[in-house]
């Protein structure tokens, strides 16, 4: 057994100072007021005294992309480097704090490979990895690159039973196009109500959740009326939609640094693309609309998108940086970045330090809530019980 000496936890709900965690194997066995009688209770082999640090559990990222390519590999050669950077990645993302992931699209489905080996038991001293595989998407619709073209019923339908029998753990939709798509309304809708509905089913009926990107107003109503468990982005959400989000008890994945990466790298790499000076406005928008969702009481989780353009795996941190920015509170933000995200990705094991709890959490130099920017700083990040970094 190990005996963890903490300056301060954040376990998930709230803020404790000068605490114990003993761990046995990968699991937390016990956690407590450091100087408590009751840690004699444990044969203790190793003691681990970080003891001006601050702990909390490892960051849950709900979406990112370890394996999205515009062009499909050619040769075997191409795809075996495809896993070998996905694995890169995985790795870049666990630097950044994170301990679990939800990869939400990969090129044909290349990352249910990664999540088989880590289901029989290896690969498992890098984050955990949750894959939707290929998403399900209209016929040139948004990301077909790394989708399954699907129009109509019986195609979602069908396109819904193939992820699942390929091994998806949740199904993802593209509902709407990208914010700058072309149509009547920003992120216009590209998949139908009754295809959406049908789909659903489809997936709940297999024991699998829907995720769906949806930027504008039409597609997020669409995929709430058809009872989606994650809305992806939200960009464009209105008020009256959120209203109905609250209802069906749907959550939401903001990815604040989709479009902050889009504006602030996009305009600095390509100044004269004129979608990245449009993003600076749905950036706005999107702000606005992400702490409306908060202070509605929506339940919201930690995705950064990571893999998109110019969207880096090991900077996942800074959607904390940006969920805080926009005005939501230090102890709110570590919990929508941990239990938020245990719980919309069902693994209750993750997103807490406490007894019952996997051993898989993070120390940082200083604490975030007397200065927030000690979240970007270097960090000590243990999976299961092993230091990995
Ligand atoms: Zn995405």
């Amino acid at each position: 057994m190990k005996l963890y000496l903490v300056k301060e936890i954040f376990n998930g709900e709230e803020r404790l100072y000068n605490q114990a965690i003993v761990t046995d194997e990968e699991m937390i066995i016990w956690t407590g007021d450091r100087n408590s009688d009751k840690i004699k209770m444990f044969i203790i082999n190793e003691t681990i005294d970080i003891s001006d640090k601050f702990v909390m559990p490892g960051l849950i990222d709900c979406h990112v992309h370890i394996a999205s390519l515009e062009n499909k590999p050619e040769s075997a050669i191409e795809w075996s480097k495809v896993t070998v950077d996905a694995l890169e990645n995985l790795k870049k993302l666990m630097s950044a704090g994170v301990v679990a992931c939800r990869d939400l699209g990969s090129i044909e489905g290349v990352t249910i490979g990664i999540s088989n080996a880590q289901k029989e038991g290896i690969l498992t001293r890098l984050p955990k990895l949750i894959s939707a595989g290929r998403a399900l998407t209209a016929t040139g619709g948004h990301g077909y690159n790394i989708g399954i073209e699907c129009d109509g019923i019986d195609e979602f339908i069908k396109g819904t039973r193939f992820v699942i029998k390929e091994g998806a753990d949740v199904v993802k939709v593209m509902m709407s196009g990208g914010v700058n798509s072309p149509g009547e309304e920003q992120g216009p809708p590209e998949v139908n109500q009754e295809e959406i509905n049908a789909t659903v089913l489809e997936a709940h009926a297999r024991g699998r959740k829907v995720a769906v990107h949806s930027h504008g107003n039409t597609a997020i109503k669409r995929s709430v009326l058809a009872g989606v468990d994650s809305i992806e982005h939200g960009v464009f959400n209105s008020e009256d939609v959120m209203e109905l989000m609250l209802e069906y008890g749907t959550s939401l994945v903001p990815t604040l640094s989709a479009p902050y990466y889009a504006t602030v790298e996009g305009i600095r790499q390509q100044p004269d693309n004129p979608d990245h000076k449009k993003s600076k406005e749905v950036v706005k928008k999107h702000n606005k609309a992400t702490l409306k969702a908060f202070s509605m009481g929506i339940p919201i989780a930690m995705g950064t998108d990571a893999g998109c353009p110019f969207n880096p795996h090991d900077r996942a941190f800074y959607e904390l940086v940006l969920l805080h920015n926009i005005g939501i509170e230090t102890a709110d933000v570590l919990k929508i970045a941990t239990q938020n995200g245990a719980v919309l990705l069902e693994q209750d094991q993750l997103g807490a330090i406490a007894s019952g709890k996997e051993a898989s959490f993070i120390a940082l130099d200083r604490s975030p809530f007397e200065d927030f920017s000690a979240i970007e700083r270097s960090k000590q990040v243990w999976i299961k019980g092993i230091k990995v970094l």
